[in-house]
């Protein structure tokens, strides 16, 4: 099977949470959305609740205000529920890295399914992450 049927296989809902962005990653989310990338043409659609979504899009480092609710929110998800970090805050804490507001890197806290390093990210590198993640779930 090609990769061009196997990505038509499944569509993967998202939802996005942000958990202590600065906000340009979450808009680089939302670019994916817009007619110039078109991110529905690959099933992948935005959804306003957790309990609807296969994939959780975490953008932003991880603030300890922010922990308690993010567990209770994933907590909610149906099962399985991939998780992707969206930047470079959730994967590594980037210049937030030991501030005292801040907790850890997202894989110290749960385990990640896929890494869209950037500051931000480009919406070409999420849409490509994702895809790679389509191909990773028919598997
Ligand atoms: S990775 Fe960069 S753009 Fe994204 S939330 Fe962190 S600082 Fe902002």
């Amino acid at each position: 099977m090609g990769i061009k049927e196997k990505i038509l296989t499944k569509s993967l809902w998202v939802f996005h949470a942000s958990v202590g962005s600065c906000n340009n990653c979450d808009i680089e989310i939302l670019d994916c959305l817009t007619p110039r990338f078109d991110v529905e043409r690959l099933g992948i659609q935005l959804v306003g609740s957790i309990r609807h979504a296969d994939v959780i899009l975490v953008t932003g480092a991880m603030n300890k205000k922010a922990l308690k609710r993010f567990k209770k929110v994933c907590g909610q998800a149906p099962k399985p529920c991939f998780i992707v970090a969206v930047g470079i805050c959730p994967c590594s804490m980037h210049m937030f890295k030991g501030s005292y507001s801040m907790q850890s890197p997202l894989d110290e806290i749960m385990p990640v399914d896929l890494y869209i390093p950037g500051c931000p990210p480009r919406p070409e590198a999420i849409i490509a992450g994702l895809a790679k993640l389509i191909n990773k779930v028919n598997k």
